[in-house]
């Protein structure tokens, strides 16, 4: 028999807020889990104590923001509408039943205004991985970084074509200085002749780049597989115990993925109080000075597996050639020497080049296989930091090589995607890198909320 429901919804209850939000409800265990009263002690300079309207809760206000991003709400207005008709948000912003939600636009003023040029959202961000490591939920024992892009606030109309003056970047400065060490010790060793001008210019670059009218600070995004333009880049680093993302930081979405590595890695010792011991990466960070940099820091390294490529079209390549420890040189096929001869820099690399002294090549039997028809001597160049290179790659395909590789993408492509598909991580609503950083350390928190009650159930 068919039941019709008579209108019953006029009936008065006697009821608080309380009783009408679930006790397993998410938003009641991210309040057992956080006491956000730290939000008071962090914005307590951006109040005046003794003037003025009495404003939102700055507790209610960063709470309303959550909610957003715990939700994957991406309007202001719309979370404003929801936490009117919703009993759980209010509860969770600590409004009762009949309160005045805060309007969307208190809350993107105070937001911006107040909020911006401040570390509010990193402070926030950080306390809530501190919690995280206090209670053991997160260790820094093994980390895995990578980033992803997101979609500026921008039109592809509004592209056009920059040309600009850049200076070295950090990359080179950094290259430069291994450069220098490894020569002076080269050249006290003997093994090198004294380069006669030492004094390094700073270089300058004639760039033409992509930019955007309506958002200069984004940056041009083209990699393979992925959509093409404007974007930022969100580099996340994501502890292996329970997922917990322990660092972010934004970029524009033109920089490459190594460039911030090393500066945030020492940023989560320093910050955080964490030993990494192992990292793993995926293969656009493994660079020669990524490996050497993390050994000197007694990192352990893992990242996809190198593949040998032939190198010249001549038929003898590198492991033909002998290296001989004691005297630092290599010896041919042909059983002649190919003593050290210089130190060589190019543009990004700084390589040891040993040479084989071109009379003993000239009559040489090998000489096609070795030089070809045009050489007139054979050169081999080594990387100064190959043997840390090496080193990192001897697990390659291991077990634990694997198991480490296949939890990166678990944890750090997995990130990515709950981010982008239910923690607002897909495109941005407002513009410039600021903003950007902003969003993307609030997605993280939400989600490390949800990471944290899952680990502690
Ligand atoms: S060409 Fe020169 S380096 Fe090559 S095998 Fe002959 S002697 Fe050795």
């Amino acid at each position: 028999m068919m039941t019709k429901r008579e209108n019953q919804q006029i009936e008065m209850h006697l009821i608080t807020i309380e009783d009408l939000v679930p006790m397993d409800h998410l938003l009641r265990k991210v309040n057992d889990i956080i006491d956000f009263s730290f939000i008071y002690n962090e914005v307590e300079n951006m109040y005046c104590h003794n003037n003025g309207r009495p404003s939102v809760d700055p507790v209610a206000l960063i709470k309303f923001l959550l909610i957003g991003f715990l939700y994957g709400i991406n309007s202001e207005r719309r979370i404003s509408e929801e936490i009117q008709v919703n009993m759980a948000y209010r509860w969770f912003l600590g409004l009762d039943i009949m309160d005045k939600v805060p309007d969307h636009s208190t809350i993107s003023q105070n937001r911006r205004r107040r909020f911006n040029g401040s570390d509010l959202f990193r402070n926030i961000f950080q306390k809530i991985v501190s919690i995280c490591i206090e209670k053991g939920l997160a260790d820094g024992k093994l980390v895995f970084t990578d980033s992803t892009h997101i979609k500026a606030n921008a039109s592809r109309k509004t592209e056009y074509i920059k040309q600009t003056e850049e200076v070295t970047n950090e990359y080179l400065k950094e290259l430069d200085q291994y450069e220098e060490t490894v020569r002076a010790q080269l050249e006290s060793e003997g093994k090198i002749k004294p380069i006669k001008c030492r004094k390094r210019k700073e270089k300058t670059e004639t760039i033409r780049r992509r930019e955007s009218r309506t958002d200069p600070e984004s940056g041009f995004y083209k990699r393979k597989g992925k959509a093409e333009g404007m974007h930022y880049l969100s580099h996340e680093t994501v502890d292996s115990k329970n997922g917990i993302i322990i660092d972010v930081a934004a970029t524009a979405g033109n920089v490459p993925d190594s460039q911030p590595y090393i500066k945030r890695i020492d940023y989560i010792e320093k910050n955080l109080g964490l030993k990494i011991q192992e990292a793993c990466a995926d293969s656009g960070y493994d660079t020669n000075l990524i490996n050497q940099q993390l050994s000197e820091r007694g990192i352990n390294f893992y990242t996809p597996e190198r593949t040998e490529q032939k190198r010249g079209t001549t038929e003898f390549q590198r492991k033909d050639f002998q290296y001989d420890e004691k005297d630092d040189r290599f010896i041919c096929p042909g059983g002649k020497a190919l003593p050290l001869h210089r130190l060589n820099r190019t543009i990004n690399t700084v390589t040891k080049e040993y040479r084989c002294p071109k009379a003993e090549c000239k009559d040489c039997p090998f000489r096609n296989r070795c030089i070809g028809e045009k050489g007139s001597d054979k050169r081999i160049q080594v990387n100064i930091f190959e043997d840390v290179v090496k080193k990192n790659h001897e697990k390659d395909g291991t077990e634990t090589h694997t198991k480490v590789l296949l939890l990166r993408q678990i944890w750090s492509e997995g990130s990515f995607a709950a981010q982008k598909s239910r923690h607002n991580l897909k495109f941005l609503y407002r513009r410039g890198l600021e903003a950007a950083e902003q969003q993307c350390l609030l997605s993280s928190t939400a989600l490390n909320l949800k990471r944290m009650i899952k680990a502690m159930a």
